[in-house]
């Protein structure tokens, strides 16, 4: 794909968080992989409303600024060790989209209990061990998560999703916090009841097919 339609992509991307309430101010941010291998991602304190095409930044995947005059975001190691750890990975959008940071603070995975959720996240959603925000150390455990999983929740921050483009990981961070929600009222309900393992065993290949397609 061209670099300016993958730019125009994750700028929509962006106001788009920002409408679905996945991110507020200036939190969060997002990349996507280039053709030539470099990294297009938001920059460092900037309101997403205000956010043009000219804000955005490249990098290389060292995170060496290749192009634009603001900084790359402060998070950018998460984007950048995801990005470096896995080949089949061209999008990563980190957000603190309410109802998974309440799973993040509490430690707590998401599970696996619906059957679109297996399909298109592959699995229950883990808590990635605590590590200091905009750390390289947070960005390699953060991706050590992500190998066979569409999303990953960081322990007292926030949530992390990947996809092959932003397209895949904007859906996928709409499934998680829409599951998320959806789990904490189910629990002020009563008793979450688990897939069958027969359905778990079925879908399980799915999310791993078609994340290499
Ligand atoms: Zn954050």
């Amino acid at each position: 794909m061209e670099t300016e339609q993958i730019k125009q992509d994750v700028l929509d991307a962006a106001k788009q968080l920002l409408r679905t309430g996945l991110v507020e101010g200036t939190s969060g941010n997002l990349s996507a992989r280039l053709s030539d291998g470099h990294v297009v991602m938001t920059p460092s304190s900037l309101d997403y409303e205000a956010m043009t095409l000219d804000d955005l930044v490249v990098v290389d995947l060292e995170g060496k600024v290749l192009q634009g005059d603001r900084p790359p975001t402060s998070e950018k190691a998460l984007h950048l060790a995801c990005l470096r750890a896995h080949d089949d990975i061209g999008s990563v959008i980190h957000s603190h989209a309410m109802y998974a940071s309440m799973f993040a603070i509490t430690h707590q995975p998401i599970p696996c209990v619906i059957e679109e959720f297996d399909i298109y996240v592959g699995g229950e959603v883990k808590v990635a061990n605590y590590e200091l925000t905009g750390s390289d150390e947070l960005g390699e455990e953060v991706a050590r998560h992500v190998a066979d999983r569409g999303a990953v929740l960081m322990a007292n921050h926030g949530l992390l999703t990947v996809g092959r483009n932003i397209g895949d990981a904007m859906k996928v961070a709409q499934l998680v916090e829409r599951t998320a929600e959806i789990i904490w009222g189910a629990r002020a309900l009563g008793e979450v009841v688990p897939l069958p393992d027969d359905t778990l065993k079925r879908f399980a290949p799915i999310y791993k097919m078609m994340r290499k397609r």
